[in-house]
């Protein structure tokens, strides 16, 4: 860890589940009739909605126009509560991660990364992933389960609580993107993403414009009709290869939507244009993927779709049997891409003294509390 990286753990007794439901959940007008069903008048739900999605307020006691006996009511059966953070660490370059921990003591992670006037949030949308893909950490990570509503936005309000980013209070605006990109396939969890982006798109809230939210999918292709359609957020293919072999090993749903379907279904995303253009992740591994021929060949599978690509340079785990490809055979990649007219930027490595890529604050975490516990087992054995 380097000196200029900040890290804190945090208790457990943080996330002790509650019996009271989170309000995070609700779409307006599940809202109204939440309010409604407790004996509210409709008006409350819009002076909630208010307090909740514009000043950040977690007390109903600081509500202050909704009255007392309607905060005691409500404060009764509900609450706004964030995650629990099991572990904050900021990076020296300004990334910030958090690990958060849930009500059934899950973990799952959310990334900060400032960059000039802009500032991203990396949210996950599942704890672990089927997906398995072979350059990805959290790809060796079991599916332990989809994240709900109120965890999906409680990242997004957590973050927001961080940098007094609330749309009645703040100065300036500090979260400005958000990616659907940390663990998890969001596509794969599709009515619980919906919503949440739903209730963060909302103008009377946060106020995220479609524009500036983007959904990073390994290809889920039936359903990537359905996000055009039904949200209209950027989208972010995790392409990665360019030969249905080399995607069947790295990307593994490529077995069931291989890539002449995935690359139909993006060709027909409703909206695309030079100005709205699809986003293609590239990992660039040393040897595998990223010689002169693949990157002639990326050019060639996505002709005549408005595309942007993005160069990851491969961030390696422990564990991984991949190495990231040097400067020079990722400067010509890039140079190809390119020239044959797309703007091809190359992911500047973040917060890598915080282990940034996807998957690995829960990882070091879970190693962390994997050998915490080894060393109690030890001594328990040394006693008996
Ligand atoms: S890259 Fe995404 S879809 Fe693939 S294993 Fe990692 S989290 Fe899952």
């Amino acid at each position: 860890m380097s000196l200029s990286s900040e890290s804190v753990e945090y208790s457990e007794a943080e996330s002790a589940p509650s019996a009271r439901r989170s309000l995070l959940n609700f779409e307006p007008n599940a809202l109204e009739s939440e309010v409604i069903a407790i004996g509210l008048p409709r008006f409350r739900a819009c002076q909630l909605w208010r307090w909740i999605w514009r000043h950040g307020v977690t007390d109903f006691a600081d509500m202050t126009d909704l009255g007392k006996s309607a905060q005691a009511l409500l404060a009764e059966r509900f609450h706004v509560d964030r995650p629990a953070v099991s572990r904050r660490q900021v990076s020296s370059d300004g990334t910030i991660k958090w690990l958060i921990r849930l009500g059934d003591g899950q973990e799952a992670e959310t990334v900060y990364i400032p960059d000039n006037n802009r500032g991203t949030l990396c949210i996950s949308s599942q704890i672990g992933c089927t997906l398995t893909c072979s350059f990805c950490h959290t790809g060796t990570q079991r599916l332990v389960r989809n994240l709900t509503v109120d965890e999906i936005c409680g990242q997004i309000l957590l973050a927001m609580d961080e940098l007094g980013d609330w749309p009645a209070t703040r100065l300036g605006r500090r979260l400005t993107n958000i990616v659907l990109m940390g663990m998890g396939e969001p596509l794969y969890n599709y009515e619980s993403v919906a919503s949440a982006m739903r209730i963060i798109m909302s103008n009377e809230g946060v106020g995220v414009s479609k524009r500036r939210i983007t959904l990073s999918t390994s290809g889920v292709v039936p359903e990537i009709a359905r996000c055009g359609d039904e949200l209209g957020v950027n989208l972010a293919i995790s392409l990665h290869a360019v030969n249905d072999d080399l995607r069947d090993k790295l990307v593994p749903i490529n077995r069931k939507y291989n890539l002449k379907t995935l690359v139909d279904a993006v060709r027909a995303y409703p909206g695309l244009s030079n100005a709205r253009r699809v986003t293609w992740e590239y990992v660039m591994i040393d040897g595998v993927n990223d010689s002169e021929a693949d990157a002639r060949a990326l050019v060639h599978l996505i002709r005549g779709i408005p595309s942007k690509i993005n160069l990851i340079p491969f961030n390696p785990w422990p564990g991984t049997a991949y190495e990231c490809s040097d400067e020079q055979t990722i400067d010509k990649f890039a140079r190809i891409v390119m020239k044959a007219g797309y703007a091809s930027p190359v992911r500047k490595p973040r917060g890598r003294d915080i282990l940034a890529a996807c998957g690995q604050l829960k990882s070091d975490s879970v190693r962390l509390r994997a050998s915490k516990l080894e060393a109690v087992q030890d001594a328990a054995a040394s006693q008996s």
